[in-house]
C-alpha cells in the first residue's frame, strides 16, 4: 500500500507490525504494545484523519519518522465502531504472552499475531451493532446469468441462500441492506455494486463449495438442508470461509443454510421499498418509516424479526395465514399478550451472546444473558400455558412455546454457578459464585487469609517499629509496603529489629513517605498474590467450562431466543390492534382488493403527535371489474398518501401483520411496485424523467396479473402533450396487457375520459370543497373525476404574490377556452384511439402528431423514448 516503506532495518517489534500489514494490506493493523493499540505509517496519518485523534512520530525507520497514533486497549472498541462505521476493516495483532515469558524465552520481543479482521459484516460487539438491525454479509457467486446468493448474520447465526438471475441483484440488495458485501473482482466493480463500494470484498467462490459446506456443518450431504443450486453452495461457502479469515480461523456458532428456492417473498425493487419507506424514510432516517410506526416490539431480538419480515413479506396464503392466527390469538388473549410482553421486556439478546460466546469473546454479562433469557424464555411458556384450551392455541405459538422450554437447558446450573452481580470483565475476577466450585473457594479463601495476616501485621510493624501511624498499602508494581511518614523513617531504622521477620528493608523514599517491607510481610505478599493467581485461573476454567456447556445447548438457545423474538412480534402486531382499529386482513389466492376505511399508518401517527385534524380514512376497491383506479385531485390533497396506504396495507398484511383499516380483502400480490414521491437521481446523473422512464420501463416489464402497482404522475417530467401520450399509453398497457391492480394518479384530467372506453377503469378523486374563495382539502376518495384545477389555489397557499396569481387565473381561462377546441379525446384525433383499432392511415396534419402517433410506446427502451421525445419536440 502506498505510505508504507519498505521492512527491512525494522527493530524486531515494527517487523512484527510489516508482517500483519503484509498479510492484511487492507486492513488498518491495530497493534497491541501494552496498554494502547498503535497504529504506524499510511495507517496512522487515515485513522487520525478520520476520527480525528492526534498523530504523533516515534523513533525513525530507515532514515524518516515515524507517523504514529494509538487507542488506549480499553476503549479501543469504540474507535474501531466509528472506523468500521467509515468502511474501514481493522486487523487486531495482539501480544500472545506476556513480558516475562518472552524474557524467558530469551526472544527479542514479545509474540504478537493478528488474532482478528474487523470488518463491516462480521463485527460481534454491541458497541459495533445496530441492536435494532440484521447485520447481513452478503457472498455473491455469479454463475452465467444466474446468481448465487448467501446472507448471514454472524451475530445470531441465521443463515440463507438464494439463487436468482443476476439481473434481480438490485432488489436483493434493498432487501437485505448488507452491511458487507462479497463478490468477485468482475462483479465488485461493477455498477451493480457501486454504491456500496465501501463495503465490498473481493473473494472469489470456491470451486467446491457444496463439499466445503458440508465440511463446516459436518454433514456427509447438504440433501438435508434442502436444494441448493451450485451457486448457492458456493456462495454460501464464500461466506463461511471469510468468516473464518476474519476470525482467524474460529467459526461462530451458524445455523445451517435455509435455500430459499421457491421460498414465496413478496417481490419489492429498490425505488419502491424507498417510495414506501418501509424502514427509513425517503431523506434516510428511520424514525418516520413504517417499521417505526408499527414498532410494538419490547426487545431487539423482536424488532430485528420485524424489520425482517417487513423487509420480506410472503407470498403464499398458508404461511401468512399461520401468522395472523397468531397475531388474532394474542390479541384476543390480553392475559397471555400482557404475560409474554412482561416476560419479554428487559429480555438480554440471547442470540448475540451466543455469537460471542461460540467466538471466545465473550464477557461475564453474556453468560448472564443466557441465564437470564432463559428463565425470560421459562416465564414465556408459564403465560402461554395459563391460557391452554381456550381459546385454542395457533400452530405458530404452540410451536415457539415448545421451543422455550429447551431440555438440556444450562440455565439451572448457570444460575447456581454465577455471581450476582457479575463483573464487567473476566479479569476484574468474582464472575463464579461462592459455592459452586471447592477449589475455587479453598483459592479465594486462602488469599482472604493472608489479607487478614497482612492487616494483623500491620499493628505488629506499627508496634515493633515504633511508628504509630505506619500503613501497609498495595502497590500495583511493588506488591505489599508498609508506608511511614519520611520525618519517621530515621526513628524507624533505630526503633526496629535489625535481623528476623520482621527487619526493615527499604525499598522507596518519596517526598513526604518513606516504603519498606520485610521478610513477613514479603511471605504473606507472596502468598495473596500466588492465591489470587490461582484463584483466576480457576475462574478461567470455570467461565470456559460454563461457555462450553452454553455451547453444547447452542442449537436449543437458538431456537429458544428465536422463539422469543418471534412471540415479540406477534404479540406487538396484536398490541398494536388492541384498540380495535386493525383489523385481520383476509388473504385470498383471487386477484381481490378491497379496503374499507383504510389509513396510512406513519401520517395518522404524525397528524396525532401534531394534534391536527384526525386522519380521514378511505376505502379503496379493485376488485375484477374495477381493477385500475384513476386518481385525479390537486397537489397537497391527499393522492399520495391514498396510494400509499394502500399499498402498505400489502406489505403489512403479507409480512403477517394486521392492517390499519375497518376490514381488508387483499388477493395475494406477488410484486408490488410503487412510484410515489421524489425521483430524482441527482447522484446517479439522471434527470428526473430519465429515472421516471426507467421505473415505469422496469414495472411494464415485469408487473404481473398478480401484481398491485400504484404510481403517480407518469409523464409529469416532460411537456405537457409528451407527458399526457406517455401516461395514456402506460395506463393503457396496464389495463390492457398486464391487467394488474393498480391506482393511477395524475393530473391530467383529460386521461378520466379513458373511463368509458377502459371497462375496468374505475376513476376516483380527492374531494375539494371551495369555502369563501379558500380551497378546502376533504382528503376524502370519491368517484368521478376532479372538475377542474385548484393548482393557482394552492400556490396561494403557498403564498405566491397576489398579482402573479391574478394573471394566472387569466390565462388559464384562455388556455381552458383553447384546449376546448383542441380536444385530445374527441373521437377526430386519431391520436387517442385505441391501439386495438389500428390507427387510421389518415395522418393528422401536425407532423409531430403524425410521429408520435406513429410510436408504439410498449416497445421503447427508456432511452429510446428519451429520443423519441427530443424529435418529437423538434417538430413543434
Ligand atoms: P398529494 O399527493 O395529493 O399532493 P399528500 O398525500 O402528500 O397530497 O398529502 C398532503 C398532506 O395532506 C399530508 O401531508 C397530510 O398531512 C394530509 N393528508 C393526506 N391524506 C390525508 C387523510 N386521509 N386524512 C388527513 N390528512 C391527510
Amino acid at each position: 500500500a502506498s505510505g508504507i516503506p519498505r521492512a527491512d532495518g525494522a527493530t524486531p517489534a515494527m517487523a512484527q507490525w510489516f508482517a500483519a500489514k503484509a498479510a492484511h494490506p487492507d486492513a488498518l493493523v491495530f497493534f497491541r504494545m501494552g496498554d494502547f493499540y498503535e497504529l504506524f505509517f499510511a495507517d496512522a496519518e487515515a485513522a487520525s484523519a478520520a476520527i480525528d485523534i492526534a498523530l504523533s512520530y516515534r523513533g525513525e525507520h530507515r532514515g524518516e519518522k515515524v507517523p504514529m497514533c494509538g487507542v488506549p486497549a480499553h476503549a479501543h472498541e469504540l474507535y474501531l465502531a466509528r472506523l468500521i462505521r467509515q468502511g474501514f476493516r481493522v486487523a487486531i495483532c495482539d501480544q500472545m504472552e506476556t513480558p516475562e515469558e518472552a524474557k524467558r524465552r530469551r526472544a527479542p520481543t514479545i509474540r504478537r499475531e493478528v488474532v482478528r479482521l474487523v470488518t463491516p459484516g462480521t463485527v460481534t460487539e454491541d458497541a459495533l451493532l445496530d441492536a435494532a438491525r440484521p447485520a447481513w454479509l452478503l457472498a455473491l457467486a455469479p454463475d452465467g446469468d444466474r446468481l448465487g446468493a448467501a446472507w448471514l448474520d454472524v451475530t445470531t447465526g441465521a443463515f440463507g441462500t438464494e439463487s436468482l438471475p443476476a439481473a434481480d441483484l438490485p432488489a436483493l440488495l434493498a432487501r437485505l441492506e448488507p452491511a458487507e458485501v462479497l463478490a468477485p473482482e468482475a462483479l465488485a466493480r461493477g455498477a451493480a455494486l457501486a454504491a456500496l463500494s465501501e463495503r465490498i470484498a473481493v473473494s472469489d467462490p470456491p470451486r467446491d463449495g457444496p463439499r466445503r459446506l458440508a465440511d463446516t456443518f459436518s454433514v456427509a450431504t447438504l440433501d438435508g438442508f434442502g436444494a441448493f443450486t451450485a451457486e448457492e453452495a458456493a456462495a454460501a461457502a464464500m461466506a463461511v470461509d471469510y468468516v473464518r479469515l476474519t476470525q482467524a480461523g474460529a467459526l461462530p456458532r451458524l445455523s445451517a443454510p435455509v435455500p430459499a428456492g421457491a421460498r414465496g417473498l413478496l417481490q419489492m425493487d429498490g425505488a419502491t421499498r424507498r417510495s414506501l419507506e418501509i424502514l427509513r424514510s425517503e431523506r434516510g432516517e428511520a424514525r418516520h418509516s413504517l417499521l417505526a410506526a408499527v414498532d410494538r416490539t419490547v426487545t431487539a431480538a423482536g424488532a430485528r424479526e420485524l424489520a425482517a419480515r417487513l423487509a420480506a413479506p410472503l407470498a403464499e396464503a398458508a404461511p401468512i395465514a399461520a401468522r395472523h392466527d397468531a397475531v388474532a390469538f394474542l390479541l384476543a388473549a390480553d392475559a397471555v399478550r400482557a404475560g409474554l410482553r412482561a416476560a419479554l421486556k428487559g429480555a438480554p439478546d440471547m442470540a448475540r451472546a451466543l455469537a460471542r460466546l461460540s467466538l471466545d469473546r465473550f464477557a461475564p454479562r453474556d453468560l448472564g444473558a443466557i441465564r437470564d433469557g432463559l428463565a425470560r424464555a421459562e416465564a414465556m411458556a408459564g403465560a402461554i400455558d395459563a391460557a391452554a384450551g381456550v381459546p385454542p392455541v395457533p400452530a405458530l405459538v404452540a410451536g415457539a412455546r415448545a421451543a422455550l422450554m429447551p431440555s438440556d437447558s444450562p440455565r439451572a446450573e448457570l444460575a447456581r454457578a454465577l455471581a450476582d452481580p457479575l463483573p464487567a470483565r473476566l479479569e476484574d475476577g468474582g464472575l463464579v459464585a461462592t459455592g459452586y466450585d471447592g477449589e475455587l473457594d479453598a483459592l479465594r479463601r486462602l488469599a482472604a487469609g493472608a489479607r487478614e495476616a497482612i492487616a494483623a501485621l500491620q499493628m505488629d510493624l506499627a508496634q515493633g517499629w515504633g511508628v504509630a501511624s505506619l500503613k501497609i498499602r498495595h502497590h500495583q508494581q511493588f506488591g505489599f509496603l508498609a508506608e511511614v511518614p519520611a520525618a519517621a523513617g530515621e526513628k524507624l531504622l533505630r526503633a526496629a529489629p535489625k535481623d528476623g521477620p520482621m527487619a526493615p528493608v527499604h525499598r522507596q523514599t518519596m517526598a513526604n513517605a518513606m516504603r519498606f517491607t520485610c521478610a513477613a510481610l514479603a511471605e504473606l505478599d507472596r502468598r495473596v498474590a500466588e492465591a489470587g493467581e490461582q484463584a483466576s485461573k480457576r475462574e478461567r476454567a470455570v467461565a470456559q467450562h460454563l461457555r462450553r456447556l452454553c455451547l453444547a445447548a447452542a442449537p436449543a438457545i437458538a431456537a429458544a431466543a428465536a422463539a422469543m423474538a418471534e412471540l415479540d412480534v406477534h404479540a406487538a402486531a396484536a398490541e398494536l390492534g388492541a384498540d380495535g382499529r386493525w383489523c385481520r386482513p383476509d388473504i385470498a389466492d383471487r386477484a381481490d382488493f378491497a379496503i374499507a376505511a383504510g389509513r396510512h399508518p406513519v401520517v395518522e401517527a404524525a397528524l396525532a403527535r401534531a394534534r391536527g385534524p384526525a386522519f380521514v380514512p378511505n376505502d379503496c376497491d379493485l376488485s375484477p371489474g374495477r381493477r385500475l383506479c384513476l386518481l385525479t385531485g390537486p397537489n397537497m390533497a391527499g393522492k399520495s398518501t391514498f396510494l400509499r396506504q394502500n399499498a402498505l396495507a400489502v406489505v403489512l398484511a403479507q409480512a403477517g401483520l394486521f392492517v390499519p383499516a375497518d376490514a381488508a380483502r387483499i388477493g395475494l400480490v406477488d410484486r408490488l411496485f410503487s412510484r410515489v414521491g421524489a425521483a430524482d437521481d441527482i447522484a446517479g446523473g439522471r434527470s428526473t424523467f430519465m429515472v421516471e422512464m426507467a421505473e415505469t420501463a422496469a414495472i411494464l416489464n415485469q408487473a404481473t396479473a398478480r401484481s398491485l402497482v400504484v404510481l403517480d404522475e407518469v409523464g409529469r417530467g416532460t411537456a405537457t402533450w409528451d407527458g399526457l401520450a406517455i401516461a395514456w399509453s402506460v395506463l393503457e398497457a396496464l389495463h390492457d396487457r398486464i391487467r394488474c391492480r393498480t391506482i393511477f394518479a395524475t393530473h391530467f384530467h383529460e386521461l378520466t375520459a379513458l373511463a368509458g372506453k377502459l371497462p375496468d377503469l374505475a376513476p376516483a378523486t380527492m374531494q375539494v370543497r371551495e369555502w369563501r374563495g379558500e380551497v378546502v382539502f376533504e382528503h376524502r376518495v370519491g368517484p368521478g373525476a376532479a372538475e377542474r384545477s385548484w393548482g393557482v389555489h394552492v400556490a396561494r397557499l403557498a403564498g405566491v404574490p397576489r398579482p402573479v396569481l391574478v394573471r394566472a387565473q387569466e390565462v388559464l381561462k384562455a388556455l381552458e377556452a383553447r384546449a376546448r377546441g383542441l380536444d385530445p379525446l374527441s373521437e377526430e384525433l386519431p391520436l387517442f384511439a385505441r391501439p386495438a383499432a389500428p390507427a387510421p392511415p389518415a395522418a393528422p396534419d401536425h407532423p409531430a402528431l403524425a410521429a408520435l402517433a406513429e410510436l408504439d410506446a410498449d416497445s421503447l427502451s427508456p432511452r429510446e423514448a428519451l429520443d423519441a421525445l427530443y424529435r418529437l419536440k423538434s417538430l413543434l
